[in-house]
């Protein structure tokens, strides 16, 4: 048997190569870059451990411990500090702790009398149904107030998509309150009933889910995925072309790439170099795991009417044009600034989760997680390691700026908010082009495209971040799903 092509070596790819591996399929993962992780990676300097991209997974499915028990990670897997649940939320100039029960919701200073009263109507709200697609703004006002939406939805949606909440769409961004409604009538009724069924389904609620790393940081995990694919991990290796054969793919791609020096800027976004040495093999089925902006410039050649739905019309194999409309998915610039400080020079305890800041408030960061709350180790001792992202659909203008602006305007910002004095003792920042797909009304589209595409290219599969959710236990997810997909399918 050929081997199955992954194209994409981030958690995606690199978790469905483990478990088609473990089932004896052989694998041949392409990636693009000159390391594994994709959005992920870690780097400890000075005494600090710095992230790039995420922070932590949300354990939202059992899926996600068995990855981590299958790679024989359990003992390197550090869940957050208990002590480290609080998570804050800026009103009035002031990061203020978000209620974590129904009586502290009712004393909170975070929201209006006028709030808490919209919080005990909602129930009595009538759900919508006339099938209509909402952002989650439109869905937030009608079932709650404005005030939920500027002060607290906005800053929520600025923490997962750094997105804006006007534009994402309910059912797609957030399918889980689309379905409490759907289901139970209302949000409150869904939280109150809904527990039973994701007890019996194996689910845990995003707010409730357990949270980890690793020691190390979070590139632990696609270091430790990757070293198990030896030869069959072919770094630095773009893949531009896929051809149907017979019986399977054809893959192009280009070898030779100069790997860059790891630095502060990271790689996707770039141009990739077209003039290296092309190459081709053969497979028996190809999963896609790479970035939507990047399937937008995969070429496709396949007979014809077995390619695609929306270009068909020729008469002889031809090039083919139906990724290009992934191109219109909008993923907006991020940047991330990690920086340490002496503890003396922070008022604020920072021993919490982190703060997320909506727009009305008038700051330029999207939020900050207190990384050196939540895992041992992110900072030396007697300093504390804030990582601040600041960019997203709210300001991407400001992702982009040099590291010493970036680093002027969150300290800035930190210096009201959380009292921050002097100057930082370690700096980092990383800097995401393309940072994550907004998942906008209208996206039904895309994955519409995807299913139409896979049911009219046998052997053909999409998997990751742009279909399947964008946190990092829906690419696990995501990436386990397609391996068991394709182990039926040659089963079968
Ligand atoms: C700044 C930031 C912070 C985040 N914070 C969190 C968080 O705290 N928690 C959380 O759960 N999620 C977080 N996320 C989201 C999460 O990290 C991502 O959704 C997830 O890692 C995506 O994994 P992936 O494998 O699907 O895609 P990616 O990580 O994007 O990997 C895709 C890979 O495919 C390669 N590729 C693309 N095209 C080709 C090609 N043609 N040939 C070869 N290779 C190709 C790329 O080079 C890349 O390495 C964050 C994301 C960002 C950007």
């Amino acid at each position: 048997m050929k081997s199955v092509a992954i194209i994409g070596a981030g958690i995606t790819g690199l978790t469905a190569a483990f478990y088609l591996k473990r089932q004896g399929v052989p694998v041949t993962v392409y990636e693009a870059g000159g390391r594994v992780g994709g959005v992920i990676q870690s780097i400890r300097k000075d005494g600090f451990l710095a992230e790039f991209g995420p922070n932590t997974i949300l354990e939202t499915s059992p899926k996600i411990a068995q990855l981590v028990r299958a790679a024989g990670l359990e003992a390197r897997k550090l869940a957050t500090d208990p002590k480290a649940e609080a998570r804050y939320v800026v009103r009035y100039g002031r990061p203020i702790e978000m209620p974590g029960s129904v009586p502290g919701f009712f004393t909170t200073k975070l929201f209006t009398a006028k709030a808490k009263l919209a919080v005990l109507r909602e129930p009595f709200i009538k759900p919508r149904r006339d099938g209509v697609e909402e952002s989650i703004a439109q869905f937030v006002v009608r079932r709650f107030n404005q005030e939920f939406l500027d002060h607290a939805i906005d800053a929520l949606v600025a923490g997962i998509y750094a997105g804006d909440p006007h534009k994402l769409s309910l059912p797609h961004a957030f399918p889980k309150l689309k379905a409490l409604e759907d289901n139970y009538g209302s949000m409150i009724k869904g939280q109150l009933f809904g527990a039973r069924d994701r007890k019996k389904s194996g689910e845990v609620a995003k707010d409730r889910a357990a949270k980890f790393s690793f020691d190390e940081g979070l590139q632990v995990l696609p270091d430790t995925l990757a070293a198990q694919l030896g030869d069959s991990l072919k770094l630095n290796t773009p893949v531009t072309k896929l051809t149907q054969t017979a019986d399977g793919w054809r893959v192009t791609f280009s070898e030779g790439r100069v790997p860059r020096v790891p630095n502060s800027k990271t790689e996707d976004g770039d141009s990739w170099n077209s003039s290296l040495q092309e190459n081709e093999a053969e497979h028996s089925a190809v999963i896609y795991c790479g970035t939507a902006h990047r399937l937008a410039e995969l070429e496709i050649v396949g007979a014809p009417s077995t390619v695609s739905a929306r270009t068909e019309s020729a008469n002889s194999p031809r090039r083919c044009s139906a990724f290009q409309a992934f191109s219109e998915i909008s993923y907006p610039p991020v940047a991330s600034v990690v920086l340490g400080f002496r503890r003396e020079d922070v008022t604020h305890p920072c021993a919490g989760f982190g703060m997320l800041i909506p727009k009305v408030e008038g700051f330029k960061i999207l939020g900050t997680i207190f990384s050196s709350a939540l895992f041992p180790n992110r900072a030396p001792a007697g300093h504390l390691n804030l990582t601040s992202y600041i960019g997203g659909a709210r300001y991407p203008e400001l992702a982009s700026l040099p590291t010493d602006k970036l680093v002027e305007l969150v300290l800035a910002d930190l210096r009201v908010l959380l009292g921050v004095r002097g100057q930082p003792t370690f700096v980092h920042t990383a800097f995401w082009p393309k940072a994550i797909p907004q998942y906008n009304v209208g996206y039904g589209k895309y994955r519409d495209l995807l299913n139409d595409l896979e049911a009219r290219n046998p052997n053909l599969f999409f998997a990751g971040h742009y279909r399947d959710g964008v946190s990092l236990g829906d690419s696990i997810v995501s990436g386990v799903n397609i391996a068991e997909r394709v182990v039926k399918l040659f089963s079968a």
